[in-house]
This record gives structure tokens, sequence and C-alpha cells, in this order.
């Protein structure tokens, strides 16, 4: 069992909501931060896993990558301003027609976003489980997210977060016809073997992993193997 380095998703970084949003509070999204900080973690963006991949170059130990899921207006203010403290980067993958709902990021914070250097993805148009949706949908969902993205940020889409972790080999094949250089999925997808640039596995971080053991395992890029150890197929 490989090295890989780990991906870590998060969706809300808030005060809890009682609603079924994976949540992170932000005391322990600092103590997360700051542990990867006195550990002299490296946090690289999407994109330098991505070209650390395709050129086959090897991962420096104790380098992570950081990725938001929805778009939650907490990503803004909340999230943002601690990543910024510790200079780390990380990618938020929005669903374009969730932007300026309540409880959503708008546009104007995403711009801001985007101008500080973070990357804005795409979670699809309507936030859709991609498995499901019929064929001749697939292009709005992954095609036009983009371009709606990237004409309110004026930044390129570059990558994609499928929603639930949700994709089949032909999504996958309208994913590298967009344009997009790489697609995040959950943990479950993929069963070992090659590394797959569009089905990029994440690490799901929780509230217990404030607890520095958690974490770590998480953190180690050997956190497969932990699973397997936990939860024998
Ligand atoms: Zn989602």
């Amino acid at each position: 069992m490989g090295y890989h380095v780990p991906i870590l998703g998060y969706h809300r970084v808030g005060p809890f909501k009682g609603d079924h949003v994976p949540t992170v509070s932000p005391d322990a999204f600092g103590r997360q931060l700051a542990f990867l900080a006195r550990h002299r973690y490296r946090v690289l963006t999407l994109e330098e896993v991505v070209q650390r991949l395709e050129q086959r170059a090897p991962f420096p130990r104790r380098s992570v990558a950081m990725t938001f899921d929805d778009g939650y207006e907490e990503t803004c203010t909340v999230a943002w301003p601690l990543l910024k403290r510790f200079g780390f980067p990380a990618t938020v993958f929005v669903t374009p027609t969730e932007v300026g709902l309540p409880g959503f990021a708008t546009w104007d914070q995403l711009i801001q976003l985007a101008s500080d250097g973070f990357a804005i993805g795409s979670h699809t148009m309507h936030h859709s489980y991609l498995p499901l949706v019929p064929e001749d949908r697939l292009l709005e969902e992954l095609l036009q997210s983009k371009r709606v993205i990237e004409e309110r940020t004026g930044q390129a889409v570059r990558f994609l977060s499928y929603p639930v972790g949700g994709f089949t080999s032909q999504t996958q094949a309208i994913v590298k016809r967009a344009g997009y250089l790489a697609a995040c999925t959950t943990n479950r997808a993929l069963a070992g073997g090659a590394i797959d640039r569009y089905a990029l596995r994440r690490v799901k971080v929780t509230e217990r992993d404030a607890n520095p053991v958690c974490f770590f395992a998480k953190v180690s890029g050997y956190y497969d193997l932990f699973r397997r150890l936990k939860e024998p197929s």
C-alpha cells in the first residue's frame, strides 16, 4: 500500500446548524490547520497535485491538499480567514444554481476568494448525482456549470467535484472533453490500482478529527491502510 497525497474534503466549517451537512467547528478546523503547520505539512493546490501525478513525480511526505464542497457561506466567512492566516491554499467547489441562496456564498464572495488565489471548481449545475442524469443533460451539468463560474469569477475552472462522489466512465469522458484537468470523488469510489485524475479520492474530514490522532491518520498518506484495518471488506 503506497503513499497517496491526502486530498482533504470538507463541507461546512462553522457553527453546527443541526442539519445534514457534515460540519467541522471553527475551533476544530483551527486546530487541524495548526496541526499541519506545526508538523510542517506542505499544503498543495490541486493544480500542483495533478502536475505531480502527470509527471509521476513523488510527493514530498507530509503534503496535503484541501477542498470544500457546496460553497456554504461559512467557507468564505469562517474557513477562508483561517486558511489565510496559515497561508494555505484551497479549492472550493460550487453549484451555480445555489450560489447566493440563503446559507451559500454569493458571487461577490467567490470573486474575492478567486482573486485571493483560491481555486473555484464546479460541483455541477444543479448538485446532481451524475450516474442518474440523462445523457442529454450531462453537458449542462458539466460544461455549462464550468462556463458560468468562469464568466462570473473571471478565473478558469479546472476542477470538478462529483456530487456525492457519483460518476460513471461516460461521465468521466465528458468531464475530460469539457476541459477539466481533474475531478474529485469521495473515498469510496476508487478500489486501489492506478491513480485516475478524473476520480481523485478524498479523505472526508469530520469534527472528530479535532482529535490529533484521527487527524494524523487522515493526513499521513496511509489512511487507506488504516481504513482497511478498521473496515475489512
Ligand atoms: Zn455536494
